[in-house]
């Protein structure tokens, strides 16, 4: 994964293909003032229309045992393979974040849950993402392997794989699960977990 590039726009580097022409008519977008904005931008110079580039959204959730304990995907594919994180995925344009939480977490996990509580809500920059975490009680269902997964499987908030977990949000937002339901217990310095994350 390319580095954010805070020049021109401050697209990420791997996002520039794909907004490279007009959604509109087709031209080469062009960058830089645009009448009545803060900000350059991409603009059509043919059509005059302006692209706005905007971070998509990733709906996760946390799935809650009765136990209180909460289930973890071991990933099967990259990036972050082997490694735990929350189920979770892209909203999709006709439905809404508590649908997409339901969704995502029932096709990686096989469990029913009903969201709850917002645990975070993170930005990852060089993902051109923001991903929000819910608190999700498990109502039914039962816990698959899906081709993307290695395993699902619950840890109890003492029993966090911290250097395990796959991604930055995904540790942010477990440690704020953690603080919220276990304030007695120390929680992770992510600065020191610190290594590459894959995405
Ligand atoms: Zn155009």
């Amino acid at each position: 994964m390319s580095e954010v590039r805070f020049g021109p726009g401050g697209i990420p580097d791997w996002l520039e293909p794909m907004v490279r022409y007009c959604s509109r008519c087709g031209g080469l977008l062009g960058f830089g003032p645009i009448e009545g904005e803060e900000r350059d931008r991409l603009s059509c110079p043919s059509c005059g229309f302006v692209s706005y580039v905007n971070p998509r959204l990733v709906v996760t959730t946390l799935p809650i045992t009765g136990r209180g304990e909460v289930m973890l995907i071991r990933r099967g594919i990259e990036p972050g393979r082997g490694r735990w994180a929350q189920p979770g995925g892209f909203l999709e344009i006709d439905e809404t974040v508590r649908e997409a939480a339901v969704r995502e977490t029932l096709e990686e996990t096989g469990l029913r849950v009903e969201p709850g509580a917002i645990v975070g809500l993170y930005s990852r920059l060089h993902a051109g993402v923001v991903v929000v975490a819910f608190e999700a009680q498990i109502v039914g269902g039962v816990p698959t392997v899906t081709r993307e997964s290695l395993e699902t499987r619950p840890f109890a908030p003492e029993a966090i794989p911290w250097p395990e977990i796959a991604f930055e949000t995904s540790l942010s937002a477990l440690r704020d699960w953690v603080a919220r339901v276990r304030p007695d217990l120390p929680l992770p310095d992510l600065t020191t977990i610190g290594r590459s994350f894959g995405g």
